[in-house]
């Protein structure tokens, strides 16, 4: 990094050695010596769950991106849950976030640039004041006059304590196990469930594939969306970061999705957007065409393949061009077509067959990457 290294932030420093201390020397000693109740390893992975969620569907999807609506009961379940993962308050979090998303990669600007280092991006930012981390409330004018938010916004150190120390404290009581449940659902469960979030700062931007885009450095990887409740796929949220999906396929494990569908189902969510299915495949199509085109350009091939690829990518362009029209028209037949309903089915019908040719042709050219490699394999 070039820049000159700023005053450490000694209450984040100090924080961070004790919870770690506590976390990693004291927690295991008293796991071996005296053990941890079943009560205390439960309401450890409750507070686990509940908080996580409410960081990926609250904090991350409803309020940095508003990617739905939600009722109160919903967004005070966030609100308290999410200060029990200890990130800042929802305004506060969200401000940062804005500004990740909008100079992503940027070391001057990005808090999190992972070009300034992993280890920055992972947890050093937080460790000194540096000028990119400091909070830009115009980022969030939408959501200060949220009386949820300001109140936790007001309340957020009281609220803190009290969740974290106050609540294992008093479920200890209950279970007989004080000790135990500050260490592991208070200390344990707070330190490892920081370094699930914090990897999406450092290794979702390092490790995984680019399969939306390669303006940036984010990165889809299933493994981090089983640390994180779903928000591994990195590379598909900044390139359509509305979404109120991270894993956009079905298949894709995002509990922080089901959580909102769910939601929407009781009548607690609303408004939930979606990119359409069209618009994915573009993307992906298009990456295709640019790994195809960089081997292209790094070999000697003979034309049959600049050709084939010429040929595939004018087809590319025509979908895209037949896709933008049809939407057009749906656009200007607008209230007519709301009149009459009967035309409706005919523009989802001529959607879903121009989404299949993308389907097709991303298909064709997978195999074209194949056979190439293959050929590259035998070449060499
Ligand atoms: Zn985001
Ligand atoms: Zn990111």
């Amino acid at each position: 990094m070039t820049m000159r290294k700023p005053p450490l932030a000694t209450a984040n420093v100090s924080f961070f050695v004790a919870a770690h201390v506590l976390a990693l020397v004291a927690a295991p000693l008293w796991g071996i010596l005296v053990g941890f109740s079943g009560w205390t390893w439960l309401t450890a992975g409750l507070i686990w769950l509940f908080s996580g969620l409410s960081i990926t569907a609250g904090y991350h999807r409803l309020w940095s991106h508003r990617s739905y609506r939600a009722a109160w009961p919903l967004k005070l379940f966030f609100v308290v849950f999410g200060t029990f993962a200890l990130q800042n308050s929802v305004l506060v979090w969200c401000a940062r976030h804005r500004v990740h998303h909008r100079f992503v990669d940027d070391s001057e600007r990005d808090p999190h640039s992972i070009r300034t280092g992993f280890w920055h991006a992972h947890i050093g930012w937080m460790l000194r004041h540096w000028s990119s981390s400091e909070v830009d409330f115009e980022q969030i004018w939408d959501l200060e006059r949220d009386p949820i938010l300001k109140w936790q916004h007001k309340h957020y150190w009281l609220l803190t304590w009290f969740l974290n120390l106050g609540v294992p404290v008093a479920l200890g009581f209950l279970a007989g196990d004080v000790i135990g449940m500050i260490l592991l659902a208070g200390a344990v469960r707070l330190v490892f469930s920081q370094h699930c979030t914090f990897f999406i700062n450092s290794l979702a931007h390092t490790w995984g594939k680019r399969h939306y885009s390669d303006d940036n450095s984010s990165r889809d990887n299933g493994w981090l969306a089983l640390l994180t409740w779903g928000e591994g796929y990195h590379n598909f949220h900044h390139a359509f970061q509305a979404d109120y999906r991270n894993g956009a396929h079905w298949w894709d494990f995002d509990p922080g999705k089901w959580l909102i569908a769910a939601s929407k189902a009781v009548g607690l969510a609303g408004g939930l957007k979606r990119t359409p299915t069209f618009k994915m495949r573009r993307a992906r199509v298009q990456m295709q065409f640019r790994k195809l085109e960089n081997q292209l350009a790094a070999s000697d091939s003979e034309e049959t393949w600049a050709r084939t690829i010429e040929r595939e990518y004018q087809q590319f362009r025509d979908t895209v061009a037949q896709w933008q029209a049809v939407q057009a028209e749906r656009v200007q037949a607008g209230s007519a077509a709301l009149r009459y309903r009967w035309q409706a089915p005919t523009f989802g019908k001529r959607l879903r067959q121009l989404e299949r040719h993308l389907k097709a042709q991303a298909g064709r050219l997978a195999s074209l990457q194949q056979d190439w490699q293959a050929g590259s394999r035998s070449a060499g």
